[in-house]
C-alpha cells in the first residue's frame, strides 16, 4: 500500500487547532500544489458532528475563495476533526491560520442561513444534513482556543 503522509503523523502529539503544511507536490506534467492539514479540534478527544462540519465545508468553499487565490479544494477529514486545504498557490501556515481565523469569525458573528451556499436538493448531496448553529458553536470554540501555525507547539496567530 502507498505510504500516506497524514497516516505517519502521530495524532497523539498534535495540539489543535492548528494549520500544518503536509506537502508540496509536483505534478508529472509540471505544476505544484500545496496540501495542508487544517486541524480544528483535538484528534481522538472530540469531533465535529456531521451537520456542523458539512455547513463549515460549504461556507469555507466560498468564504476562503473570497480571500485566497488558487484554492483547489477544502474538504473534511473522515474523522471530522478538520479539513484538507489544497491549493495551486503556496501559503505559509501562518497566512492560512490568519485567513481561517478571519473566516471563522465571520461565520460566528455575521453569517446567516441565507448566506450558506448550495443548500438545496439540486445543489448538495445531503441537503437536510446541515447545521449553521453547530458551525457557529464550533467556530466559537476554535476561536477561543486560537489557530496555531505550529502543530506541536501552541503558537496562536493574530488576525
Ligand atoms: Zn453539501
Amino acid at each position: 500500500m502507498a505510504e500516506v503522509e497524514s497516516f505517519t503523523l502521530d495524532h497523539t502529539q498534535v495540539k489543535a487547532p492548528y494549520v500544518r503544511l503536509i506537502a508540496e507536490e509536483h505534478g508529472p506534467q509540471g505544476g505544484t500544489i500545496a496540501n495542508y492539514d487544517l486541524r480544528l479540534v483535538q484528534p481522538n478527544e472530540t469531533s465535529i458532528e456531521t451537520a456542523g462540519i458539512h455547513t463549515l465545508e460549504h461556507l469555507f468553499a466560498s468564504l476562503v475563495r473570497d480571500e485566497l487565490d488558487g484554492i483547489i479544494d477544502i474538504s473534511p477529514f473522515g474523522c471530522r476533526t478538520g479539513f484538507h486545504v489544497i491549493s495551486w498557490q503556496s501559503y505559509t501556515p501562518t497566512q492560512l491560520a490568519e485567513t481561517f481565523t478571519r473566516v471563522l469569525r465571520k461565520i460566528r458573528d455575521d453569517i446567516t442561513w441565507d448566506d450558506v451556499p448550495a443548500t438545496t436538493i439540486r445543489e448538495c448531496g445531503n441537503f437536510k444534513d446541515h447545521s449553521l448553529h453547530s458551525a457557529k458553536a464550533w467556530a466559537d470554540v476554535i476561536l477561543q482556543a486560537g489557530l496555531s501555525d505550529d502543530p506541536f507547539v501552541r503558537h496562536v496567530v493574530e488576525a
